[in-house]
This record gives structure tokens, C-alpha cells and sequence, in this order.
């Protein structure tokens, strides 16, 4: 369907929209809420309307009839310019939607999709606890199914949920220990939550480092219960549904992270040939030349990997190990982009108002969020046939 590096029209159509979109209504207005720690509703709105919350799912679910190939687009394009809105989208669409669209009944689907798509309303997927996150099968939260009402009775903590408290959250999905199996072990399932549920409680937002703009909450659900119908798929299949939405999510968060790092070059490259010292643009010092030479290279290379693991998935081919590779290269090469674009513009590198200081604090996240980087190791290591 494409090639690793030449967009097919339709995609470069996309690319070129999103990129003005970003340079023209996000970047004036973005450090502004970021530097309030506020939700930039208007922003998330006008976006929803562009039809980006809907990128990869069919019209039919109210959808832009597209991929995740799309949907990547979009995000590395978004990251160019702010992270926190770009995490808006990408949380939004393969933790909130996706996992309705994946693993829902037709039901569920005709239910929350159209609200989903059409990005009016977000949905949140709430899986790490306080006391387990990269061994996410620990889950603690429990669901059990009170017969005499046909419900499920949730008790639990979940922690660091994106998108889970805005004005505009609908639901967030939550894994939870349903029963055991057969072996002992934890039976895990996914149900479905809708946001004012009563015992469900949203938690204050964390005070966080960077995606100052993107809401992220503890969640605590004290006796909340919901329908048994608002079970995902099968139960006991949480686990399994889990893995499916991480490995997707790492490309996106792969396509956020290249673009995040191609943000640091655009920035870097305009400031190196405009700030002079010693009666020159600093940018005329090889040092400095060969710095955005590196960083130029490691954004390319970033890009031919998520493009070639969205390509699998488009395709419906393996793409576990080229996610994790894609996720674990880009995160990576963004923190150094980061860290280099903030070197190049000296003392203004460290001043909130320059964007470069923003995508150095947003960076670090990307190595942790959705699989840390040890996690994508132990995850290539496995594919490459290791007990790791
Ligand atoms: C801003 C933000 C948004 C987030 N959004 C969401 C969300 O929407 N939904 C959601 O469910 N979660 C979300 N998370 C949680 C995130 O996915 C977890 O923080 C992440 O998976 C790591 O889990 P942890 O924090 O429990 O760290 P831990 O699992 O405790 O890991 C701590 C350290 O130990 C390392 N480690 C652990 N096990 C091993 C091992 N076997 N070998 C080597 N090293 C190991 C880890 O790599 C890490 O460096 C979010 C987090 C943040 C900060």
C-alpha cells in the first residue's frame, strides 16, 4: 500500500492538512494552556471536527473510513508542534475507541462509537495500578458479578490514566481480576465504565513534568457497579485484549515520538541560522552543523520504522517486533533530539517560552508510556527467540 518513504496521495494529503493545522491553531495557542496545566478544549474540538478522532475506524461507527497508517500520520504531524495534544489524540483513539472497536459487540459499538469518533467525547484505558505497571497481568482491581442484579462489582485503583477525568471523558475500559483459572492464576477481564458511574471517582490531576496540556488522573472505584453487559468481549480475555491494544499503541506512540524529534530539527535548524555568535550564525560551527546532521538522520530513521510497522499492521501481517522496535528507537532518539535542541538555543533552550523546552519535558515520558524501553527490549528479545 506504501512505500516506507513516498506517501500515496491520500496520505500526503492528510500529512500536508494536519501540518498546517498544527502550525496554524496549535502552536500559538498550545504554550499558553501547557504553561496553565489547562485541557485545550477548543483545540481538541476543532480536531474532532477535522475528522482525526475517526482516522482509522469505518464510516458505519460514525468513523473517516481510514488505518492506523492514517492515524500515525496524523499524530507524528501533531508532535511536531505539542505533544499534549497529540497524546489527546493517540490515548483517545487506541486506548479509548480502539479497544470498543476491536473487542465491543455490535451493541457496544453502536453505543459509544459515534461519540467517539466524531472526538466530541474521549474514551480512557485503564490498566496500570499503583503497584504494577509494566507487569500489568498483577492487576489488583476486581470485578465480580453480582448475580442477583446481573452486575459487575468493581473495587480498585488505576494510576496515571490519560484522558480518564476531562469534561468531555465518556468512559474509561478497566481490566480487572474476574476470577481464576483453571491454574491458579488471575483471570483478567475488560469492562467498560461510563464516566459519573457512582463509586467511581476521578482523582485530581498529577502535577506532571511535561504533556502538561493532556489529562492524566488516578482513578478509584469503591463498589462501582455497571451492567453485565458492559463486559468487553469475552470474559477472561482481558489479558490478551491488552497486549493486542499495546502492541498497536506502541506504533502511534512511535509516529508521536518521530515527531517529536523532527520538532527539535525544524526548531533547531531555524534557530542555528538565525542566532549568531563570534559575528556568525552558530549554525556556520560544525559542531553545531553536525549536531542537526545527527539529529536530521536519527527523525529519518525513526519515521521508515513506524512507517514499515503500520505498514504490517495495515496489511495484516506479524508487526509485534517492528512496534517495539519502532517504539523503542524513536523514544529513545527523541529524548537525545530533545536534549540537542535545547543545547543548540543555549539559555532560551530553558526559557517554558521556546518550544524546544516543551518537547525536552514531554520527551522523557515516551520512554515509559505504554511499555518502558526495558519492556520493548524484553519484547525483541522474546521475538528473537530468547527466554527474556
Ligand atoms: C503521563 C502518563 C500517562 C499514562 N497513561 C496511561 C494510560 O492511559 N493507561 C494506562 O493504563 N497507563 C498509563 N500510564 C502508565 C504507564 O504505561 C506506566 O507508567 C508504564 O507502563 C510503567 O509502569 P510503572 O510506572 O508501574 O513502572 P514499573 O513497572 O514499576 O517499572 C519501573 C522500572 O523498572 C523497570 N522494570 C520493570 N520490570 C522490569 C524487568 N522485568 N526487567 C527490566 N526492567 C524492568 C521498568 O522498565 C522501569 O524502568 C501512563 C503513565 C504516564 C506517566
Amino acid at each position: 500500500m506504501t512505500t516506507a518513504h513516498r506517501l500515496p496521495a491520500e496520505y500526503e494529503e492528510l500529512r500536508r492538512t494536519v501540518e498546517e493545522f498544527a502550525h496554524d491553531v496549535v502552536a500559538p495557542k498550545i504554550g499558553e494552556f501547557y504553561e496553565h496545566d489547562e485541557f485545550p478544549y477548543e483545540i481538541i474540538r476543532e480536531m474532532g471536527r477535522m475528522g482525526l478522532f475517526g482516522l482509522p475506524f469505518p464510516e458505519e461507527y460514525g468513523g473517516m473510513g481510514g488505518d492506523y497508517f492514517a492515524l500515525c500520520i496524523a499524530l507524528e504531524e501533531l508532535a511536531r508542534v505539542d505533544s499534549s495534544v497529540a497524546i489527546t489524540l493517540e490515548a483517545g483513539v487506541s486506548l479509548g475507541a480502539m479497544p470498543v472497536f476491536r473487542f465491543g459487540t455490535e451493541e457496544q459499538k453502536r453505543a459509544w462509537l459515534p461519540q467517539l469518533t466524531s472526538g466530541e467525547q474521549l474514551g480512557a484505558f485503564g490498566l496500570t495500578e499503583p503497584d504494577c505497571g509494566s507487569d500489568a497481568g498483577g492487576t489488583r482491581t476486581t470485578a465480580r458479578l453480582d448475580e442477583a442484579t446481573n452486575e459487575w462489582v468493581i473495587n480498585g485503583t488505576k494510576s496515571f490514566i490519560t484522558n480518564s477525568g476531562t469534561d468531555i471523558t465518556a468512559l474509561v475500559t478497566v481490566t480487572a481480576v474476574t476470577g481464576r483459572k483453571e491454574d491458579g492464576r488471575p483471570e483478567i477481564s475488560s469492562i467498560i465504565v461510563p464516566s459519573g458511574t457512582p463509586g467511581f471517582t476521578v482523582s485530581k490531576k498529577y502535577s506532571k513534568v511535561g504533556w502538561n496540556a493532556s489529562d492524566t488522573r488516578e482513578l478509584s472505584f469503591s463498589d462501582c457497579r455497571v451492567p453485565a453487559a458492559n463486559l468487553l468481549g469475552e470474559q477472561g480475555r482481558g489479558y490478551a485484549q491488552f497486549l493486542r491494544i499495546l502492541d498497536e499503541g506502541r506504533i502511534a506512540i512511535a509516529a508521536l515520538a518521530t515527531g517529536l524529534a523532527q520538532g527539535c530539527v525544524d526548531e533547531s535548524v531555524a534557530y542555528a541560522k538565525e542566532r549568531t555568535a563570534f559575528g556568525r550564525p552558530i549554525g556556520g560551527n560544525q559542531a553545531i552543523a553536525f549536531k542537526l546532521a545527527d539529529m536530521e538522520m536519527r527523525a529519518h530513521t525513526a519515521r521508515l520504522a513506524w512507517r514499515d510497522a503500520a505498514s504490517r499492521l495495515v496489511a495484516g501481517e506479524p508487526f509485534k517486533k517492528e512496534a517495539a522496535m519502532a517504539k523503542l528507537y524513536s523514544s529513545e532518539i527523541a529524548v537525545t533530539n530533545a536534549r540537542e535542541a535545547t543545547q543548540v538555543h543555549g539559555g532560551y533552550g530553558f526559557m517554558n517560552e521556546y518550544p524546544v523546552a516543551r518537547m525536552w519535558r514531554d520527551s522523557k515520558i515516551l520512554e515509559i508510556g505504554e511499555g518502558t524501553s526495558e519492556v520493548q527490549r524484553m519484547l525483541i528479545a522474546r521475538e528473537l527467540g530468547l527466554p527474556a
